[in-house]
């Protein structure tokens, strides 16, 4: 049971502008911290530059800040933050739950989700990965949306690559618990990856946070709308529209005078009406 005070966030990537389903988790958290009494903190997550587009992270603030949706306190920049996770990869070298390995995906999923017996890398040379032992485990807990999850383990998860890049899974639970989050709503993408990260909040010393995983916005692919598929960009002039459409995509019946108001005026009528069970779970496309 997570106490004190609610903490939530927005934790984008800057691998492109922000598009409609990302403003539909940055709305669904946003919404869910203010109607709990909570604060809501804004993340960039500028872990892997050779994935990033130069500006996007910039675009995305502006973005966000368009549609009235400011963080509670100043942004984090992950690639500022890389000594904090190699402090924490050490923690939990020191606990043993950390090895070198070389082996492809392939070897690793046909060995079990362990490395090789013969994966014995030369820790001189540099070209390994660092892995957290923890396949083979089970991860239980109960999301806000989707109720009881028990998640198998079922690979050693990848925290340092190879080219010397920290993960997403070892950043995003080192600042979630430095920024002291216990409640982390984001899209369903990420239910998958939900077992581990409790995992390494556990072996961190910390209590997980709550998780809840929020409806993905398809496109006509039947693909969830991502910058890697070319989603279209928010146009920050239309922010009210954009944020009715979200709030009827969360299955919320925002009037549409409400388009002619400011985003401030939006997410007023937002927080007086958020209700978790009335969230539409389906994930579809924008238009059903
Ligand atoms: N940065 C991740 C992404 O854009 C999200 C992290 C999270 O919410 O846990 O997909």
């Amino acid at each position: 049971p997570v106490s004190g005070k609610y903490i939530g966030r927005f934790a984008p990537s800057p691998t492109g502008p922000l598009h409609f389903g990302s403003l539909v988790c940055a709305l669904g958290s946003y919404l869910d911290a203010k109607t709990h009494g909570g604060h809501w903190l804004v993340r960039m997550e500028d872990l892997d530059p050779p994935r990033e587009m130069p500006g996007a992270a910039e675009r995305i603030l502006h973005t966000l800040d368009s549609h009235g949706l400011h963080s509670h306190a100043p942004v984090i920049w992950q690639s500022h933050r890389h000594q904090h996770y190699q402090d924490a990869l050490e923690r939990l070298a020191a606990q043993g739950l950390i090895y070198p390995c070389q082996c492809t995906r392939e070897q690793i999923r046909k060995a079990g989700g362990h490395r090789r017996k013969n994966c014995t890398p030369h820790t001189a040379n540099k070209e390994f990965a660092q892995r957290f032992r923890c396949a083979g485990e089970q991860e239980s807990f109960s999301d806000l949306w989707h109720g009881l999850q028990t998640h198998p383990i079922t690979e050693d998860p990848i925290l340092k690559r190879k080219d010397g890049l920290f993960a997403y899974q070892l950043a995003v639970v080192v600042d979630d618990i430095a920024q002291g989050v216990n409640h982390v709503v984001r899209g369903a993408d990420l239910l998958d990856c939900t077992g581990v990260q409790q995992r390494l909040f556990r072996a961190l010393g910390s209590e997980p946070p709550q998780f809840g995983h929020l409806p993905l916005v398809m496109n006509e692919g039947g693909q969830k709308l991502s910058k890697q598929n070319q989603a279209a960009p928010l146009d920050d002039t239309l922010a009210s529209g954009n944020l009715i459409r979200a709030l009827q995509f969360l299955g919320f019946k925002p009037p549409l005078e409400l388009a002619l108001e400011t985003p401030r005026q939006v997410l007023a009528w937002a927080i007086a009406r958020w209700q978790r069970h009335q969230v539409d779970m389906r994930n579809r496309l924008l238009e059903d």
